[in-house]
């Protein structure tokens, strides 16, 4: 029988055959396609019923990674251009191995001061990296959306208690709907938080002044001018279609005007603040109430991983502290509960891939890595004007680029479909993974170019790959 207790010598040997897959595996990362549909053959091997007796700890594990390295989107690889996904830097990706094998309870100083310690050091140094006041609290989440949560929970209790009410303690009930406004670059994570929170995710009121969805500032200003009361404000800094951001500087503007609470969303474009080239496009964000981005994008440290800022650090401990917790938890004390700040209780220690890949690479590594994904996305732009058959839809800021297909020749009211069918088509072949999105009301590609391996021949396979499976298509 393979009872664990039997199995205490083998959990070394287990991770052993991890570390001998893994030499093959990210040798050949580079060069795999991103996804091998042959590969999908092997999933029913996962399948079955609940094995009565087990068959032991290294078989097991074997058979995952005969599954896993074949079945895998090799997402990690170089190649990965839909939606905004990062990689795991080396360091990174070993110290998610070490917070396995130490598999600390992260939300508790006493379970593991060790872990608080590290997540206290990297939010000082995150903080640091983006420019951000040494003054603001935060917390490690699992991601943007619960980043998101995280902002606009503080944001509702702010706002709750200007009405009189504590909505940690009392909830919603009895209070008016909280206005909440934003331009078209609002995501749907941040439309997620607020349907969590009870707020209702229609409630964004979009202030846009064209179907791109960029802001309108002065009709913001009277929109707000015109509510009764205290107000939320999302700027959105990196629009998943383009890397386009909202003025967040001018909305800071807005926000203390009219005494307003401003969130930031820059899931990804928040790193534009480590370049000197990019920095002004986040400008101001220094002066938002809170701020969420992703480590799991940009950073390329492995899922999950996102962090959360707050101007006024009390606000985390008043909208997350538990029943009889205290809630002055601050990022100052050593004896810190991070549970308390933040949507998680029980939660890992994922700091530890952060600190490593902050102190491997440091500031100037992360700063060349952003930079090289800047070039690498005006390359990209160019090559795409230059091409006859392919239309840039955006000017290129940032990491993503936004074009579409447009062979001459090909009436304007079949591009959309023709689109459409490229981006399955690209899905499809696997060799360079970028789909489909509508913006400005046209189907379009948006690849986005965040993963550390990436390098110049990845992006000039991807647009020699786009256009010859895009003439197929239209061969098709
Ligand atoms: C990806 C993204 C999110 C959500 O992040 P997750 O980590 O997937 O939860 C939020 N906002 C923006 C702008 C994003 O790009």
């Amino acid at each position: 029988m393979a009872d664990p207790l039997h199995e205490q010598d083998r959990a070394a040997d287990a991770l052993d055959l991890v570390a001998k897959a893994a030499r093959g595996y990210l040798d050949a990362l580079p060069t795999l396609p991103v996804h091998d549909k042959s590969g999908d053959d092997l999933l029913d091997q996962l399948d079955g019923a609940l094995p009565d007796e087990g068959c032991g700890t290294l078989d097991a594990v074997n058979e995952l990674l005969t599954i896993g390295t074949r079945a895998a989107t090799h997402s990690s690889g170089p190649r990965f251009f839909h939606f905004v996904v990062g990689g795991s830097t080396p360091a990174a990706q070993a110290a998610d191995w070490v917070t396995s094998l130490l598999d600390q309870v992260a939300g508790l100083w006493v379970a593991s001061p060790f872990a608080t310690r590290a997540e206290t050091v990297v939010l000082r140094w995150l903080k640091d990296l983006f420019g951000l006041p040494a003054s603001y609290g935060g917390v490690l989440t699992p991601s943007a959306t619960f980043a998101n949560l995280t902002g606009l929970a503080c944001a509702r209790y702010w706002w709750a208690r200007q009405h009189g009410v504590d909505v940690t303690v009392d909830g919603l009930a009895g209070l008016p709907r909280m206005p909440v406004l934003s331009s078209g670059y609002v995501h749907p994570s941040s439309r997620k938080a607020l349907q969590i929170l009870g707020c209702g995710r229609d409630t964004v009121q979009v202030i846009a002044r064209d179907d791109a969805g960029r802001v309108d500032l002065a009709a913001m200003d009277r929109a707000l001018a015109a509510i009764d009361g205290p107000a939320v404000l999302i700027g959105n800094a990196g629009d998943v279609n383009t890397g386009d951001f909202d003025p967040i500087a001018e909305l800071a503007d807005l926000a203390e005007r009219h005494g307003a609470w401003l969130h930031v969303d820059g899931a990804f474009g928040l790193f534009a603040a480590v370049s000197p080239r990019t920095a002004h496009l986040v400008a101001g964000v220094d002066r938002a109430d809170s701020v969420a981005a992703d480590g799991h994008k940009w950073l390329n440290v492995p899922y999950e991983s996102g962090f959360a800022f707050v101007r006024d650090p009390e606000m985390l401990g008043r909208a997350f502290g538990g029943w009889n917790a205290r809630y002055l938890e601050a990022e100052g004390d050593v004896d810190i509960n991070y549970n308390s700040l933040g949507p998680e209780s029980s939660r890992r220690a994922r700091a530890l891939p952060i600190w490593a890949t902050l102190r491997a690479y440091g500031r100037q590594g992360c700063r060349a890595m952003v930079e090289r994904h800047l070039d690498l996305a005006q390359r990209l732009g160019r090559l795409v004007d230059e091409a006859p058959d392919l239309e840039l839809l955006a000017p290129v800021q940032l990491c993503v680029v936004c074009f579409r297909y447009r062979p001459p020749g090909v009436p304007e009211a079949d591009l959309d479909a023709l689109n459409e069918r490229l981006g399955a088509a690209l899905l499809a072949d696997g060799r360079v993974f970028a789909g489909t999105t509508v913006y400005r009301g046209v189907t379009a590609l948006r690849p986005a170019i965040v993963n550390w391996r990436t390098t110049e021949a990845d992006i000039d396979l991807l647009v020699s790959v786009v256009r010859e499976v895009a003439s197929d298509t239209l061969g098709a």
